[in-house]
């Protein structure tokens, strides 16, 4: 007589338990670019449990009373994109070369903060952070990953490393008293017995990743744009020394004497790699060592250099001439075969406006299926995170974006994102 009544208990609990764990969201996507080497499908419903996708079927599949059901019918749907080179705690604009005078660490946070979630907004999931200053980028990760404040999903290298007066000291352009000169710990280093102590000071702040400047950059106050910055026992102490703690090292670098031996050191990946050419494609791909473009910034400082004080003297000519390459840079890349991931340096124009990259690529002899590829799957290689990001696969993070219109027929509508889920939370529908 006990045993119906068991039998009746345990069916029961099963059912809770079943509707507990199969509650489900239904995508039901008009046309799915998965960011794989797959071709595009039409008509499928992706099933996302939890953080994850648990299912993509042929079809719109039928909820369940428990489901919850997101009519894509009429969009495009890809993976969150990503963006390998931002810098989401500032943002370049009139003025803001004084900054550094007058921000405390509170103003940079409160900034950060709505930089991430315009870029969140913007269809971007997650993204690389390549340089910050007080450690901000790292507390806006943790609060993002703590559900605190919204943004996308971060990797850090936190402060960027530098020589003395090189690309990215803090105290370029200060006159002598003004400031204490930096140390390691500050992200500036000199030899490589300070590069390891300058690497393991990342560590030590919560960092994922190293960024180090190996030629001169246009925005800082120093006469060259591209001169080599780095000896190479500096890059090799600093990338044995990254690899041994499993960061990658990410290289900003616009000549190609700097750029040449950061690849022969073994960096993970170039930074807008202005003058690049055929020897360094080729030292690229023996080296496997991929290539972030940032057409945007190029293109942008250009722009902004046209107008009359936007810059400091010493700034202006050095916008003048990198900003327009790198564009060309870019397609002659993309035709040697070198690795490309996409990053736009987002702060050197405003954020949000990511998707301009894409459009660049494009313009520049890239399909459109790859730049979306490189925004997505490439990208989560390059991070070292391509079992969990990159693509709409099984078991995947549910990290999901939608256009209205088709991407692959005119990539602008990549401006537009209408739909953004990330870790199978929707935040704009
Ligand atoms: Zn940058």
């Amino acid at each position: 007589m006990h045993k119906p009544v068991y039998a009746l208990a345990a069916g029961l609990l099963l059912a809770l338990h079943s509707v507990a764990v199969d509650a489900a969201t239904l995508i039901h996507a008009g046309r799915l670019i998965d960011g794989t080497e797959a071709d595009p499908r039409s008509n499928v419903t992706i099933r996302v449990e939890g953080q994850r996708i648990v299912g993509i079927d042929n079809g719109f599949t039928r909820p369940s009373a428990s489901d919850t059901v997101i009519d894509l019918r009429d969009a495009t749907v890809m993976p969150g994109f990503i963006d390998m080179h931002t810098h989401i705690t500032s943002q370049l604009e009139p003025g803001s070369y004084m900054h550094r005078f007058t921000m405390n660490e509170a103003d940079v946070a409160y900034r950060g903060q709505n930089f991430a979630n315009i870029t969140l907004n913007a269809g971007f999931t997650t993204v690389r952070d390549l340089g910050d200053s007080f450690g901000v980028s790292i507390a806006l990760r943790n609060a993002i990953n703590n559900g605190l404040v919204v943004g996308p999903r971060i990797f850090t290298s936190g402060k960027s490393l530098a020589t003395t007066g090189g690309h990215a000291d803090p105290s370029n352009g200060y006159r002598r008293g003004l400031v204490e000169t930096p140390t390691p710990m500050e992200g500036v280093l000199n030899g490589p017995y300070e590069a390891r102590q300058a690497v393991r000071a990342r560590y030590q702040e919560g960092a994922n990743l190293i960024k180090l400047t190996a030629t001169g950059g246009v925005l800082s106050l120093a006469d060259s744009g591209d001169n080599p910055q780095f000896m190479d026992d500096e890059l090799v102490a600093i990338v044995e020394t990254a690899h041994d703690y499993g960061m990658k090292v990410a290289v900003h670098a616009h000549g190609k004497d700097g750029m040449i031996r950061a690849i022969k050191a073994g960096v993970d990946s170039i930074e807008h790699g202005t003058y690049m050419d055929d020897d360094v494609f080729a030292l690229m791909k023996e080296y496997g060592t991929w290539y972030v473009p940032t057409i945007t910034a190029g293109k942008s400082v250009a722009e902004r250099a046209e107008i009359e004080g936007y810059f400091p003297a010493q700034v202006r000519p050095k916008a003048r001439a990198i900003g327009p390459l790198i564009q060309n840079t870019f397609g002659r890349a993309y035709a040697a075969g070198v690795k490309i991931a996409f990053g736009t340096d987002a702060s050197v124009y405003d954020h949000g406006e990511n998707a301009r990259e894409f459009v660049y690529m494009v313009e520049a002899g890239m399909p459109e299926i790859e730049a979306i590829r490189a925004a997505t799957m490439n990208a989560a290689t390059l991070l070292g995170q391509e079992s969990e990001l990159g693509s709409i696969e099984v078991g995947k993070l549910a990290d999901i974006v939608a256009v209205r219109g088709n991407p692959l027929e005119d990539i602008a509508v990549l401006h537009q994102v209408s739909f953004v889920m990330k870790d199978g939370q929707v935040f704009k529908q």
